[in-house]
C-alpha cells in the first residue's frame, strides 16, 4: 500500500480551492497512493488545515510547531487539544534545524522538548525534522523519553551514524525525492541499509519534487516516483517496497484507521 508519509495539502498552490485540492487528491489515489498524513508546521494553521482535508478520509493529520517556525509561538494547551482529534495521528512537525536558522536554536530546543512531553502525554508519535542538529538531536529524544513512543526523522539527509542512532531508539526513517537529485550519493548509501522494518517514503510536497518532476510543484502523487527510485536503489521489488513501507507506516501511527 502506497501512503505519502509527510506532505503539507494546505500549503499547495491547490489549496485554497475545494474543487482543485481534490484534484491533487485524485491524482495521488491514479498513481496508487491509499493514504497520506498531512502535517502541520504552525498551530494558528491548523484548524483551517483539518477543514480543508475533512472531505477526504485517506489524509491523516499531524499537530505541531516546525523548528523554523518557532517564533509563531507554541501553546501547549492548544496543541494538546488538536493533537487530541481523532484524526491527528502524530505530534510535529518538530525538532532542529540548525542549517537555515541558527540564530533560534534555543527557542527550538524549548519547543522540541515540549513537544515531546505533550507526545507523550498524548501518546501519538513524533514527527522529527533535524537538520545541522544530529547531536542534539538524538539526545534531546534520549533526555525526553521519545523511545516510548517513537517516531520518524522525516526528509532523512543525515549520515547513517545518525540514523543507526534514531533505529536504535525506535525511530523510523523517512525519505523523500531529494534522494533522486544527482547530489544525493550518501544519502543513496544510507537509505539502502536502512533496514526494511524502520523505512518510510514521502513527498514533503509542496517542496523537493523528485525527478523525473523537477521544477515543478510537488504533490503526494509523486510519491510513487520516490518509491520506484528506492525500491531500485535497494535492489528490491516495488510492490514488496510500498508493501512493508505502508505496514511500517500504521505500526508507528497506531491511531490512524485504515478505511477498509
Ligand atoms: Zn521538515
Ligand atoms: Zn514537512
Amino acid at each position: 500500500m502506497l501512503i505519502d508519509s509527510h506532505c503539507h495539502l494546505d500549503r499547495l498552490k491547490a489549496a485554497p480551492d475545494h474543487q482543485s485540492l481534490s484534484k491533487v487528491i485524485g491524482n495521488a489515489t491514479e498513481n496508487g497512493v491509499e493514504y497520506m498524513l498531512c502535517v502541520n508546521v504552525r498551530q494558528q494553521e491548523f484548524k483551517l488545515m483539518q477543514e480543508k482535508v475533512a472531505p477526504f478520509p485517506q489524509v491523516f493529520l499531524s499537530s505541531g510547531v516546525h523548528p523554523l517556525d518557532v517564533e509563531s509561538g507554541l501553546d501547549d494547551n492548544m496543541l494538546l487539544e488538536s493533537a487530541r482529534h481523532e484524526r491527528v495521528i502524530a505530534v510535529g512537525e518538530t525538532g532542529l534545524d540548525y542549517f537555515y536558522s541558527p540564530e533560534t536554536k534555543e527557542l527550538q530546543q524549548d519547543c522540541f522538548e515540549r513537544q515531546i512531553a505533550l507526545s507523550l502525554k498524548v501518546d501519538k508519535p513524533l514527527i522529527v525534522h533535524t537538520r545541522d542538529a544530529r547531536d542534539d538531536t538524538i539526545s534531546m529524544l534520549k533526555n525526553g523519553n521519545a523511545d516510548k513512543v517513537g517516531g520518524v526523522l522525516h526528509c532523512f539527509t543525515e549520515n547513517w551514524e545518525m540514523a543507526k542512532a534514531a533505529i536504535d531508539l525506535g525511530f523510523y526513517i523517512s525519505v523523500s525525492g531529494i534522494v533522486t537529485f544527482k547530489n544525493a550519493g550518501e544519502l543513496r548509501s544510507v537509505i539502502r541499509k536502512v533496514p526494511k522494518d524502520r523505512l518510510m517514503v514521502e513527498t514533503d510536497s509542496p517542496y523537493l519534487a523528485p525527478v523525473p518532476h523537477r521544477g515543478k510543484e510537488n504533490q503526494p502523487a509523486f510519491v510513487r516516483d520516490v518509491a520506484e527510485f528506492v525500491a531500485e536503489l535497494r535492489g528490491e521489488k516495488y510492490q514488496d517496497l510500498i508493501e512493508y513501507t505502508g505496514e511500517n507506516f500504521f505500526v508507528l501511527f497506531k491511531t490512524a484507521n485504515r478505511l477498509k
